[in-house]
């Protein structure tokens, strides 16, 4: 793995090779935010990186970019051409790399822009690197771009995640300044996303059209013996599975991206890949490569790849735990809690300052993983709830409730010995301590925060804009504190402690370090004032709550209208993706399930027939069973009629009106249907089923009787 790693990355030392000086310098300067990349060098480093790139065997650039609807996009265009006189070139040129122009009309925009107005344009982002996705002919150098509208307004994700960045580097930089440290020349958000999946065997997966169009099972009774096999869970990786995810990891490795941990999840099926952590942006452009090749991959192996959130009803579903922190332009880690005590201030503000976020703006935290994979995932018993809050754990929260308490009056507070209470245990108390509770949203695990919600296929890039987003507030905030406590001339760790008191005060509210499954929690949140939201498109609402636009107005994040675009665009995949779901189920059932049913009477009624002459005791069990089974059929067709009515009344609904009538009426009844299918399930043969049972999905091997 190390020869091959990151070979297919124009990376640093591909550009330092390949560079003049002053281009490469100009060039690692806008990397690293310091600096505009100079225009006049886009042609030496177009051209560098097109020899580079055909040297691995490119035959094509394009610009790749996040749209809105989180997967990627990206068109290819030939570096061959002929020249004037008909020879052939290949041709990429400074203004190629910088800038291209796909036709926006068919990405979405939320309104922001009309149809006829579909020019926008991909400008490429310096700060993550060119990489090159290999095909079996050749390949193609892939630009990592920000997408716009030709009026400015971003069409993409990536815009809202560097503007998001911006503004919590800033903050964090004027928060080390205020504590004298101005040695530091940036400071970056690091992000790690740890990516769950299911593995099916994919003939047998196919077989099914809701996992191969929705990639979740729409009907289907539990298996018999279900995910609470703990032998699964970190146990032997099955061989058909190792191979494949061999195979992943040796293509990452070329891409540079490498896959720390590979393990088995809690459900059978389900697996994790975790990717050591990187800068924010890039961490985010990783996970959209991963999941590419992951996807691309699978099909090779003869597997089915899922990363929805609930592909099984009653099994564990997928999340991506998004892990995060901030890092100084020395590496040090600012959630790093340390036994200095000036460090561990520092330590302590940054903590806070995220909290305080958390608590302000926990809607946005919310909305952003307010997703259709969500609905099924959220709130069951292995997933946390849709209630936002913040475990510290033991340590960090005593420490807290010590500085919170120490003094009423502000003269006797910043108490030293106070803190230094468990200071001097704290790396090895820190090390037990952390990530002892798994019910949390989000949790502070020993040296950055675990952020639970985000589901297994979400872009990593909508949760990672909005908890920076907090982030950079709740340091705002701070710093305006701060600054008044300098102001009055206390010195400064005293006037950060009295800081860290007041802010700790504030945001006492969303931090909990109970059991966030429990009944009790949800009664004390409601007596809290936390619940925000019960339902999906509740939730997408919150992106409208006025105190989060105008917060993300002022940080430049995204402007009011911005906002309102996002918020219909997530509106719209709610409510598209449940759309598919119905006129799926609907299909299912007329299609397979309910012939399944007629043959499994006709052989029921046929073998009744044949022992008509016999006198068998409890015939009539055997005839009430055929009439079950005949009654079951009957309701399905009418619980599947309504749904298809209701379907077409909704089309006419505006799309918020469209998602309430999706929540209240139409879920209920797919749950019938669902319930009313799982039960006759059980009384069809394996023969007349028309698809695939979880007991037969569950197997990966291929030697496995069903
Ligand atoms: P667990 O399953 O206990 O949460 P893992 O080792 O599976 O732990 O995942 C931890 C994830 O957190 C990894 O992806 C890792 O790279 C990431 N991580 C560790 N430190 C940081 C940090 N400072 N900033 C962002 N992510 C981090
Ligand atoms: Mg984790």
């Amino acid at each position: 793995m190390r020869e091959i790693f990151a070979s297919l990355v124009f990376d640093r030392r591909e550009m330092k090779q390949r560079l003049p000086q002053d281009v490469y310098e100009n060039l690692i300067g806008a990397m690293e935010g310091r600096q505009k990349i100079d225009s006049g060098i886009a042609d030496t480093v177009a051209l560098a990186m097109k020899d580079w790139a055909v040297s691995n065997g490119a035959s094509h650039w394009a610009h790749w970019f996040h749209p809105l609807h989180e997967h990627t996009a990206e068109k290819h265009t030939a570096f061959l051409t002929a020249d004037a006189e008909g020879a052939p070139i290949e041709l990429f040129r400074g203004k190629d790399l910088m800038q291209s122009e796909p036709d926006a009309s068919s990405f979405p925009s939320g309104g922001t822009r009309s149809t006829f107005e579909a020019r926008g344009y991909s400008a490429w982002d310096p700060t993550s690197p060119a990489f090159i996705i290999k095909s079996p002919k050749g390949g193609t150098l892939c630009i990592p771009s920000v997408f716009i509208a030709y009026d400015g307004s971003p069409l993409d994700l990536k815009t809202y995640l560097l503007r998001s960045l911006d503004a919590v580097e800033s903050r964090a930089l004027k928060l080390l300044k205020l504590f004298g440290n101005r040695g530091v020349r940036y400071v970056r958000a690091t992000l790690g996303g740890e990516q769950e999946f299911f593995l099916l065997d994919r003939p047998r997966a196919q077989k099914r059209p809701d996992l191969r169009f929705c990639g979740r099972t729409l009907i289907g009774s539990k298996p018999p013996r279900d995910q609470k096999m703990e032998d699964h869970y970190f146990g032997t990786i099955p061989p058909k599975v190792l191979a494949y995810m061999e195979d992943v990891q040796r293509d990452l490795a070329r891409l540079g991206v490498d896959l720390a941990t590979r393990h088995n999840e809690a459900a059978r099926c389900q697996f994790e890949f975790a990717p050591n952590f990187s800068e924010a942006n890039l961490a985010c452009d990783q996970n959209q490569i991963i999941m590419e090749t992951m996807r691309k991959l699978a099909s090779q192996h003869d597997l089915r790849l899922l990363f929805h959130e609930k592909p099984f009803d009653c099994l564990n579903g997928s999340g991506k735990h998004t892990n995060f922190s901030l890092e100084d332009s020395e590496g040090r880690n600012l959630l790093k809690p340390s036994t200095n005590h000036r460090k561990n201030v520092i330590f302590l503000s940054f903590l806070t300052s995220f909290v305080l976020g958390a608590s302000e703006y926990s809607g946005l935290l919310q909305a952003s993983v307010s997703t259709p994979g969500n609905l099924y995932r959220l709130g069951g018993q292995e997933a946390p709830p849709f209630i936002m809050s913040v475990y510290l754990g033991d340590t960090i929260d005593r420490m807290l409730t010590a500085v919170e308490k120490a003094a009423g009056r502000d003269e006797d507070m910043p108490e030293k010995s106070t803190l230094d209470l468990g200071l001097d245990k704290l790396p090895t108390i820190i090390a037990y301590d952390s990530d002892r509770n798994r019910t949390s949203p989000i949790a502070f695990t020993g040296n950055k925060f675990e952020f639970r919600a985000p589901g297994a296929s979400q872009a990593m890039a909508i949760p990672a804009t909005f908890i920076f987003a907090i982030w950079a507030a709740g340091l705002e905030k701070f710093n305006e504190k701060f600054s008044a406590h300098l102001k009055k001339g206390a010195d400064v760790l005293d006037a950060a402690l009295a800081t860290i008191r007041e802010v700790s005060k504030a945001s006492r509210k969303i931090r909990f370090e109970g059991d966030s499954y429990s009944e009790e929690w949800r009664r004390e949140a409601e007596k809290r004032g936390i619940v925000k939201a019960e339902t999906i498109p509740e939730g997408i609402d919150l992106f409208l709550e006025p105190k989060s636009v105008e917060m993300l107005s002022k940080l430049g994040v995204f402007t009011p209208r911005e906002m309102e675009a996002f918020h219909t665009i997530r509106l719209e995949a709610f409510v598209n993706s449940i759309e598919i779901e119905i006129s799926l189920l609907r299909d299912m059932m007329f299609e397979g399930f309910l012939p399944s049913i007629s043959k499994q009477l006709k052989l029921e009624n046929e073998s009744i027939a044949s022992v008509k002459d016999m006198r068998i005791p409890h015939i009539d069990a055997w005839k009430k069973h055929i009439e079950l089974l005949a009654k079951s059929k009957a309701e399905i067709i009418v619980k599947t009629k309504e749904l298809e009515l209701l379907k077409e009344k909704m089309a006419e609904l505006e799309p918020r009106e469209h998602a309430e009538a999706i929540i209240v009426k139409a879920l209920p009844l797919m749950k019938k249907i669902r319930e009313l299918c799982d039960e006759a399930e059980g009384y069809i043969s394996k023969e007349n089923l028309a698809y695939p049972k979880y007991r037969a999905l569950m197997s990966l091997s291929t030697q496995l009787s069903e």
